[in-house]
């Protein structure tokens, strides 16, 4: 079937859909979520497996191409494989990927190849353990790293996501680096976002994309910029020699957004056409209030009509205004 293309009111076509299928998590990543976590929503409120294939299936129809498992942690809903299975089979889709720090995943790897994921990000923001518990506050480590090692023997694309954070993990950002060279993987260094469920942040980001990349030069001033993917978020680089590469991606300082193709559901089934907007359209509402597709896409349709042109324009437009929300529930 030709995919149909779908365009935004800036004319930026719209074909990456981001679904975070909880917001629960078993770490507590700092930049995540508050040190007692967040106020879980209750199970009936987010969407069943059903609601989300029906809306995968109405998005590729529309021209939705690419989608991503988020959260929350993906693998800690329960029986998340058969969401897999059931989305790698629907018509238009051709891409699946997966976000997921890697503690419950290791058992799901074989299977994972044999549906054909594309990529996997996987979250590891420090190679150190102790590190890693003061920045999750969880001791589980080596359970991600084991997921990484299975990733790569299982020939299953991967990236790590590793976001920077002043005084946290700096010393990390050259050993992540230094994975590239023997391992084909990407590594990618996130500006700290806002979304940690309390709206705290620096009065000046300290750890901007220029100030990694240039870190990065330091050490290795042979560091060559090649060329980014359409519709990525991320700089790309290589360093001779190496295997992998390296992205660094400007979440924060939001370079990317002339060229955004995505757009996201939240764990409580609202659409978000902007990262830094606070919902749009509630669609489990819509869709459990008995509305058919027909209809269902006209609203979906108004809603990508009215997308803010960057994420300035988007977080300016709040209810809101304050950033506050935790990625776990928006799905990042
Ligand atoms: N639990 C999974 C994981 O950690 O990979 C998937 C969900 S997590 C919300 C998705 C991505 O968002 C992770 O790579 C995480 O590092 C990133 N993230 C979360 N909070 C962030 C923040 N405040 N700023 C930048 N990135 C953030
Ligand atoms: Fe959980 Fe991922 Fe958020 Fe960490 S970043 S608390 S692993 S959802």
């Amino acid at each position: 079937m030709a995919q149909t293309r779908l365009l935004d009111n800036h004319g930026r076509p719209i074909s990456y859909l981001r679904l975070a299928v909880t917001d629960r998590c078993n770490l507590r990543c700092f930049y995540c979520m508050p040190e007692e976590g967040i106020r879980y929503l209750p199970k009936k409120e987010l969407l069943t497996f059903e609601e989300i294939e029906r809306l995968v299936r109405l998005l590729a129809s529309m021209g939705i191409s690419k989608v991503r498992l988020t959260g929350g942690e993906p693998f800690v809903r329960t029986d998340l494989m058969q969401l897999i299975r059931a989305i790698t089979h629907i018509e238009g889709i051709q891409d699946v990927h997966l976000t997921t720090n890697g503690i419950l995943t290791g058992q799901h790897v074989p299977e994972l190849k044999a549906l054909g994921i594309a990529t996997v990000n996987l979250s590891m923001d420090t190679l150190d353990r102790e590190r890693f518990k003061m920045i999750t506050r969880r001791d589980e480590f080596e359970k991600t790293k084991a997921t990484l090692q299975l990733f790569i023997d299982h020939g299953i694309p991967v990236k790590i996501n590793s976001v920077v954070m002043d005084g946290k993990n700096i010393e990390d950002i050259l050993p992540l680096v230094s994975l590239t060279k023997e391992q084909d993987i990407s590594v990618r260094f996130i500006e700290e976002m806002p979304f940690n469920g309390e709206g705290s942040h620096y009065p000046v980001l300290q750890w901007t994309y220029k100030r990694i990349v240039e870190h990065i030069r330091q050490a290795y001033p042979s560091l060559q910029k090649i060329a980014d993917p359409t519709h990525s978020t991320a700089y790309h680089y290589h360093i001779p020699g190496h295997k992998g590469n390296i992205g660094v991606i400007a979440a924060f300082s939001r370079t990317f957004c002339g060229s955004c193709n995505r757009i996201r559901i939240t764990a409580q089934g609202v659409l978000k056409t902007c990262l830094y907007d606070d919902g749009v359209l509630n669609i489990k509402e819509l869709m459990r209030s008995g509305m058919n597709d027909q209809e269902l896409k006209q609203y979906l349709l108004k809603a990508f009509l009215h997308r803010p042109k960057d994420g300035f324009e988007a977080e300016h437009n709040r209810k809101t205004h304050v950033v506050s929300e935790s990625m776990s529930t928006i799905g990042g």
